[in-house]
């Protein structure tokens, strides 16, 4: 396995999903060995399990009275283009929402390039299925032959329904079947988040909203697109974890909080 940086700095503009303000972010290189870091200020914040959050609605990192908000589309991206080492400057405590998908930080990386740093020590594998659960939600991981990660959700909605994906990074690439998928949400939980002071940023034009029947904002990008955008959630809140060895991650009904828990799980089952 080979750790990858960037191989210049690139700077992305936006507006955040929960803050609705412009934020600008800007992604460096970073030498072997420092991992995925954000820094605000003066304060350096990895992007590791010691300074995760699995929220409500997205992922916070925190350190040292320092927070970022919303950081697991751009760890999708990092981490499924395979860079291991990068500095992200953040003027603010929340990511850009973009086009509520991976696609725009891939495509800001692409403009840049990566480079290879050298070997990367492999993770140590895994022995025994590790499971987390919550109610009849649940993300398990089971010893593979090589990594893959398979999505169900089930909304009772005609919309969406019933949908399960696998996705295996060694035969589809990340860039075209997993960041293109934007998050999706139900037009009846819009007004409850705005009441409480969440998504003001949020707009037809960052997330796919449907009714109990139909999507409000077709074209959709896939026909399991929601089901994708979990992939994709997964992904980057497993990347707080690192390099993951061999296996397979099923999730089912799952969210940050659950993510961010197997990680933890498997943290603990991988130094043994
Ligand atoms: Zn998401």
């Amino acid at each position: 396995m080979m750790a990858r940086t960037l191989a210049a700095p690139v700077t992305v503009a936006g507006t955040s999903l929960h803050g609705g303000q412009p934020v600008t972010v800007t992604l460096e290189p970073a030498p072997a060995g420092q991992g995925r870091v954000f820094r605000q200020g003066e304060t350096w914040i990895p992007a590791d399990l010691t300074a995760a959050l699995g929220a409500r609605l997205s992922t916070e990192l925190s350190q040292g009275g320092a927070t970022v908000r919303t950081v697991e589309h751009l760890l999708a991206a990092l981490a499924g283009l395979g860079i291991d080492n990068a500095t992200v400057t953040i003027e603010g405590d929340e990511l850009p929402i973009l086009d509520g998908s991976a696609r725009p930080w891939v495509v800001a990386i692409a403009q840049v390039g990566t480079v290879v740093q050298g070997e990367r020590q492999p993770p140590p594998p895994l022995r025994e299925p590790v499971t987390v659960q919550q109610g009849d939600s649940f993300v398990s991981a089971v010893p593979s032959d090589r990594l893959q990660f398979t999505y169900g959700i089930d909304f009772p909605t005609a919309a969406i329904g019933r949908q399960w994906r696998t996705w295996c990074p060694d035969t589809e690439p990340f860039a075209e079947a997993i960041a293109p998928a934007r998050t999706f949400t139900l037009q009846k939980f819009i007004e409850p988040l705005r009441a409480a002071g969440l998504i003001a940023g949020g707009s037809l034009e960052n997330a796919i909203v449907c009714d109990d029947e139909q999507w409000l904002n077709p074209p959709l990008r896939f026909a399991d697109e929601p089901c994708r955008h979990k992939l994709l959630d997964l992904v980057g809140d497993l990347s707080l974890l690192g390099p993951l060895p061999p296996v397979h991650v099923v999730a089912y009904k799952a969210s940050h909080v659950l993510h961010v828990e197997l990680a933890r799980a498997l943290a603990t089952r991988l130094q043994t």
